[in-house]
């Protein structure tokens, strides 16, 4: 079974994720580093070939510069090769744009199945799989819990408030998984070694036959009007035990209606 999985890079932990409050794009500064989401949907597609004795996993991404850092990790956890789309057009791409581009790659190798994270943890949209499916004319699933392969059929057990449902579809399809639904795999030392070497293909857009206006600022059709930050949060109230905290505890509990 060959798998394409669509995964974002993000600002690393040092450099949190931000939108910069005069252009109203997100401030890339240092590294970037492999979306958590999206490391449980590497997992499950390396499982599935895995258990389907055969396949490759294959990677997207699109990012600015043309950076691997994070693509590196899921190629250490396994992953055979990656394709990076960078160009300067891309700059202020919404939803849409995004998998325009992430389609123009997935129809280049016609995979078994494409896998994302049901949402990024920066831009959070949750919005890019579903118009992936659309583009390329194939069923969505979304939340997924569980994912097997039944011939050319694809089961899969989506997460709902109350517990799950059982969903089958042809194939090919895009599936969404959801976040901490696998145990993820550390890269092994060797396949850290392994991944300096794995293909990572830079491509543009004039390489994927996609023009400029299709996508970034122009093509898109969401716009980020204003960049507030959140209010900070107030102190509390520090309540100094002297044999009544209880009782004023409970006090404020009534003000705020909790009791
Ligand atoms: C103001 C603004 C400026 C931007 N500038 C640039 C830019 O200069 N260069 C650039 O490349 N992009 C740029 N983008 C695009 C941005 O980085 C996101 O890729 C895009 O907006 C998707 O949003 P999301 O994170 O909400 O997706 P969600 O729908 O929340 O993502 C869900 C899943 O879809 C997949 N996915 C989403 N985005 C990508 C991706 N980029 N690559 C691979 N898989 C993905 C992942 O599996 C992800 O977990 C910009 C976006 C905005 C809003």
């Amino acid at each position: 079974v060959n798998v394409v999985v669509c995964v974002k890079q993000v600002p690393g932990p040092d450099a949190p994720a931000r939108l910069d409050a005069g252009t109203h794009r997100p401030a890339r500064e240092g590294e970037v580093v492999l979306d958590d989401a999206d490391s449980y949907s590497v997992e499950v597609a390396l499982r599935l070939v895995e258990e389907a004795g055969g396949g490759e996993v294959a990677l997207v991404s699109m990012v600015p510069d043309g950076a691997v850092t994070g693509v590196r990790t899921a190629l250490a956890m396994g992953a055979d090769r990656a394709v990076v789309v960078s160009d300067p057009a891309l700059a202020g791409s919404d939803g849409l744009g995004t998998a325009k581009v992430l389609a123009a790659v997935v129809r280049r190798s016609l995979p078994d199945l494409v896998l994302a994270a049901t949402e990024s943890t920066d831009g959070y949209t949750g919005t890019v799989p579903v118009q992936l499916a659309a583009l390329l004319g194939w069923p969505a699933v979304s939340f997924a819990k569980a994912v097997a392969l039944a011939g050319d059929r694809l089961r899969v057990q989506r997460q709902t408030d109350d517990g799950s449902l059982e969903v089958e579809c042809p194939l090919p399809a895009v599936v969404t998984v959801t976040a901490g639904v696998v145990e993820v795999r550390y890269p092994s030392f060797k396949g850290i070694m392994s991944a300096r070497t794995k293909p990572v293909e830079q491509l543009d857009l004039a390489a994927l036959g996609l023009s400029p206006e299709e996508v970034g600022e122009t093509g898109a059709r969401q716009q980020v009007l204003s960049v507030r930050a959140g209010e900070a949060r107030a102190a509390g109230e520090v309540v100094v035990d002297d044999g009544v905290a209880h009782e004023q505890i409970v006090a404020a509990l009534r003000t705020w209606k909790i009791l």
